[in-house]
């Protein structure tokens, strides 16, 4: 059997784009996903993370879901997401470790778990793009979930918190304060399908990249790699 391979949830995501490249994805499997020339600004975590304190606390208060949640069905609490150290698991038969880490948990009343994912984003042409990858990673999540505590998973969604950063926004008195401003999120709920038997291709394919001995062809579409070349003086990339 071949060396462990790991691998997150997310980044198995990026193999089922329109557009996946795998170049990049063997390289980024060498390197553990430590690119260079990578900065995410930290202020869309905060805002997550802000977002989930802001759902737990109405639940602890209300003892019910915000309106805003009630495209997820009934649910009536929620759950810390298990600690990402233990929420893995290894693929037989591809020998690959399977890792993850949810945003958010919540109950429904039948003791099932909805596992969400949230994005600090407006829903634009570009996030829909990116649907396949957060497909793929809530069915990671939901296939480790059965297996690591939350079973049964019932439920996945993306939760979508839109900065309101238009003119009228801006102008509303009640957004300028003495020492700063406000920002109101709007939240929209998207259900995504459960399908589990997405996950094992994905895996067989990454397996399949990862034997390679040197990287595959770039995407044919993609500049860069030739731009590369043309500035290292080589041939191709
Ligand atoms: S072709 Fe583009 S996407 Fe693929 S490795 Fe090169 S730069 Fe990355």
């Amino acid at each position: 059997m071949s060396d462990q391979i790991r691998i997150s949830a997310k980044n198995l995501g990026e193999l089922a784009l329109p557009k996946s490249c795998p170049r990049c994805f063997w390289i980024k499997l060498r390197v553990q996903n430590r690119l260079p020339y990578q900065i995410f600004p930290g202020i869309f975590s905060s805002i997550d993370a802000y977002s989930k304190r802001l759902v737990h606390a109405w639940f602890d208060r209300e003892r019910a879901a915000p309106p805003w949640l009630s495209a997820l069905g009934e649910v009536t609490g929620y759950r810390q997401p298990p600690h990402f150290s233990k929420f893995n698991i290894v693929d037989r038969e591809t020998n690959i470790l399977l890792t993850g880490n949810p945003d958010g948990v919540f109950l429904r009343a039948d003791g099932s778990n909805v596992i969400v994912d949230y994005k600090t984003a407006k829903y634009t042409e570009t996030q829909d793009e990116l649907y396949p990858m957060y497909e793929t990673q809530l069915n990671a999540y939901a296939l480790i979930g059965n297996q690591r505590g939350l079973a049964p998973v019932t439920g996945l969604a993306l939760l979508y918190t839109e900065p309101l950063t238009d003119d009228s926004a801006a102008a509303k008195e009640d957004n300028q304060l003495a020492d700063g401003f406000s920002l109101k999120f709007v939240a929209r709920v998207f259900d995504v399908p459960i399908k589990l038997n997405m996950i094992s291709p994905l895996l067989a394919r990454t397996r399949e990249i990862s034997e390679k001995s040197s990287p595959p062809l770039g995407r044919s579409d993609c500049r860069d790699c030739a731009l590369l070349a043309d500035l290292l003086g080589v041939a191709s990339m």
